[in-house]
């Protein structure tokens, strides 16, 4: 985990394609990367469904509001079938706080401890349509499931409950001790068999489970890690929030092909800062 990579020379040499710079952290800079455009992704706070109102008891309530969620997050864009029906099966009132549950099923960002968040569920459902390949003008139409998936930021461990649904294999690397304990006990009552929780420092990667088909990060940095860049398979994709070379963050999508490195920015994105180091 403490190995440096070195900068692949492939990549190097397409990097200033790509607009893309190399620094002393041997990262890619998004420095001349244009935003394809710019969604605004949260959601007014008139729109708040009214579950908040109304205390969810039993299993029954937790089950609707969740499919009434998911219903909303459908109808909000183009969504792999089987990204929707993992989102209807992972329980997000089981990764919050008891004080929380009545939000568990609102399409918001919530705090799970520690300064950390649980991310917001459309957010969780575009980026994994993206590892997955969809685009809005392919319809919602069911994909091949993504083999090895890296996710940086296990935070409680909801997205990588929805992605052990859609991948073969998942490895979740979560910086912070309180976390990736939370997170493995949150995750124990599912006996996901194939999640791997890992504690470390995910601008690292994780060498031993390269190349993944996909890696997905859940915080944002100043760039993508050529760590990242060298532990993905040729065909594989990563999805992370970065910041743009206009100082805000957005979905940053890298694509490995047998040529080389592609890269679009997206949407903007507002994600917890991805940071160095075990804590
Ligand atoms: N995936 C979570 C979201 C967690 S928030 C969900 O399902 O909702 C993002 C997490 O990334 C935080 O817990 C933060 O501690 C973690 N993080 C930030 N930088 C990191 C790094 N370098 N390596 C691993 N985790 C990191």
């Amino acid at each position: 985990m403490t190995r440096r990579p070195s900068f692949p020379a492939r990549i190097e040499s397409l990097a200033p394609a790509l607009g893309a710079t190399k620094n002393k952290a041997n990262n890619v800079h998004l420095t001349g990367a244009k935003a394809e455009k710019t969604l605004k992704t949260t959601p007014s706070e008139a729109a708040r469904p009214t579950s908040a109102l109304t205390p969810l008891r039993g299993p029954g309530d937790f089950q609707r509001a969740r499919a009434r969620l998911v219903d909303q997050i459908a109808q909000q864009g183009t969504h792999a079938p089987q990204v929707l029906q993992a989102l209807r099966a992972v329980e997000r009132h089981r990764f919050v706080d008891s004080a929380l549950v009545n939000q568990a099923y609102e399409d918001t960002s919530l705090p799970i401890g520690l300064g950390q968040t649980i991310s917001k569920p459309s957010v969780v459902a575009r980026m994994i349509d993206l590892l997955l390949g969809v685009a809005p003008e392919d319809g919602a139409m069911n994909r091949p499931p993504l083999g090895r998936v890296l996710e940086i930021g296990t935070g409680c461990g909801y997205q990588a409950a929805v992605l052990s649904h859609v991948a073969r294999e998942v490895y979740s690397i979560e910086r912070l001790r309180g976390l990736h304990e939370k997170a493995r006990v949150n995750l124990r009552a599912f006996r996901l068999a194939n999640v791997h929780l890992l504690l470390g420092d995910g601008m690292a990667g994780f060498p031993k489970g390269a190349p993944y088909a996909a890696i997905i990060a859940a915080a944002g940095g100043d760039a993508v890690p050529a760590a990242w860049i060298e532990q993905l398979a040729v065909g594989g994709r990563i999805v992370a929030p970065t910041l743009a070379h206009d100082g805000k963050q957005a979905l940053v999508v890298i694509d490995k092909t047998p040529h080389g490195l592609q890269q679009r920015v997206l949407e903007a994105v507002h994600f917890v800062p991805l940071k160095s180091g075990v804590a």
